[in-house]
């Protein structure tokens, strides 16, 4: 496994500012979700395949959001990885593009993905919460969030992946209805029908938290993605061990 002086590398370049709105506190203990699993209120997957979804997405006008977007801004990734990560919803460069992860956030989740040997495009399918970018990059509402969860609720069950890393507070909200903050819950496994999930902090959290010492958020958030790597590497018959590739 990796070394401090690569974490440090890993998070050298990381600037000031941030892209996305993200990691306001959230109070409160776990509840059921509003439109995640467990809530028992949204429609099942209506989609067979992947492209299915893609061509019923890409015009979707269930929310408003539909009125102010570019793009809908569905997955990048593999459809048939094991890891999955959700993350809140589109910033300007993912509406710009079509693309989630693609701004500085997106660069740096790249960048922590490799350190821990986790392929960007072949181990891992990245999505939001909600498809469309939330005008002035505010957060999603609840009702924006219900009205996108059964395309979430698609991707999920079409991927099917062992693991789901939720990236920030609104994903840790709005799949699983845990309100606890994020401080608390991230690094935690969470079995919840069939799957194990982990909340992690977002990559534009980490972007206006650019500490790197001991404790602090990035060097938290890597030793998370480290214990996912790890995880992942179990997932994987005849999976070599990560230190002696990395
Ligand atoms: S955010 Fe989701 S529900 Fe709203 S218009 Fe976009 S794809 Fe449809």
């Amino acid at each position: 496994m990796g070394t401090d002086s690569r974490q440090f590398d890993l998070f050298s370049t990381a600037a000031q500012g941030t892209q996305t709105p993200e990691e306001a506190p959230v109070t409160g203990e776990p509840v059921p979700s509003a439109v995640g699993p467990g809530a028992g209120q949204t429609p099942g997957a209506a989609h067979g395949t992947m492209e299915a979804l893609h061509k019923d997405c890409l015009h979707c006008t269930r929310c408003a959001l539909s009125t102010t977007r570019t793009h809908v801004v569905i997955s990048r990734g593999n459809p048939k990885a094991k890891l999955m990560l959700i993350g809140e919803g589109p910033g300007q460069q993912e509406d710009e593009t079509g693309v989630p992860f693609v701004g500085r956030a997106g660069q740096l989740l790249d960048k922590i993905l490799a350190s821990v040997g986790i392929d960007k495009d072949w181990d891992i399918y990245i999505c939001n919460v909600v498809k469309c970018r939330p005008p002035g990059n505010r957060k999603p509402t609840p009702e924006e969030m219900a009205s996108c969860w059964p395309w979430l609720e698609s991707q999920i069950q079409l991927v099917n992946p062992a693991l789901v890393l939720l990236a920030g507070s609104t994903a840790m909200v709005g799949v699983l209805g845990i309100k606890t903050g994020i401080t608390k819950m991230r690094g935690q496994w969470i079995e919840r029908g069939g799957r194990t999930y982990m909340p992690v902090f977002h990559p534009s959290f980490l972007l206006r938290n650019p500490s790197r010492e001991r404790g602090q958020p990035k060097w938290l958030t890597w030793e998370d993605f480290k214990a996912v790597g790890e995880r992942l590497d179990t997932l994987k018959p005849g999976a070599q061990n990560r230190e002696a590739t990395h």
